[in-house]
């Protein structure tokens, strides 16, 4: 939000007001006076005018989790149980999914109540490569290197999936990386050879590489630098 429009929010400061009071150097975000009425301010951030505390900045939570086959990708569901289930953390329901996993998909799983952080991870115009492990039921041929390469067409959204490349590791295993990411995308890339998927796991997004100390259905905090890498 918008510095002046958050000091306006109180009924003391009038938008002109506010704006004036940032011009004049009284207010400060995380400790430092910023002058500009349009500077963005985060949920996360601390505020003050004058010295005294307008907004005291919520912590931000970074998990990654190694999500086991079998439970859902949601923070309610009515039948399964879900990845919150598996955090033990008092703060657990102001998270949410950057990003998620089919039923039957293991891997990395990550969860913040950091909005603008979990956009930049998983919006498609931000290309941050996805990377999974895929086993399939048919053989998989070179050919399939050069058809993701170009992209598939996907009727129901009517878009060209973007390039994606693939890494052959064995007669039934792949490697494929993804720039964006499309609802049960790899399965219906390998739809398109009639080639079922029989197990997929997530190993990397972006820069963060699901921890290989972490069993299915652990989890642990990101790291300052996993977290600056986004
Ligand atoms: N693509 C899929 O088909 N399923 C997932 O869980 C993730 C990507």
């Amino acid at each position: 939000m918008r510095l002046d429009r958050l000091l306006s929010l109180s009924p003391l400061y009038s938008r002109r007001r506010s704006r004036l009071l940032i011009s004049a150097g009284r207010l400060r975000v995380d400790g430092d006076v910023v002058r500009d009425p349009r500077h963005e301010v985060s949920a996360f951030q601390r505020v003050e005018l004058d010295g005294v505390l307008l907004q005291a900045g919520r912590s931000a939570r970074y998990w990654m989790l190694h999500k086991p086959v079998g439970v859902v990708s949601a923070t309610r569901h009515d039948s399964h149980r879900t990845v919150l289930d598996l955090l033990d953390e008092a703060d657990k329901h102001e998270l949410h999914l950057a990003g998620r996993l089919d039923l039957n998909t293991s891997g990395l799983l990550l969860l913040s109540n950091d909005g603008h952080w979990s956009r930049r991870i998983t919006l498609p115009e931000q290309r941050k490569p996805k990377v999974y492990r895929v086993d399939t039921e048919q053989p998989i041929s070179e050919d399939y290197i050069e058809v993701f390469a170009r992209g598939l067409y996907f009727a129901y959204e009517d878009l060209t999936t973007l390039p994606a490349q693939l890494e052959l590791l064995g007669s039934h295993r792949a490697r494929l990386t993804l720039f964006e990411g499309r609802y049960h995308q790899v399965k219906r890339m390998f739809g398109h050879f009639r080639n079922r998927v029989v197990a997929l796991h997530r190993e990397r997004m972006g820069e963060i590489h699901l921890d290989p100390d972490l069993a299915p259905g652990q989890y642990r905090a990101l790291t300052e630098a996993e977290i600056a890498s986004v």
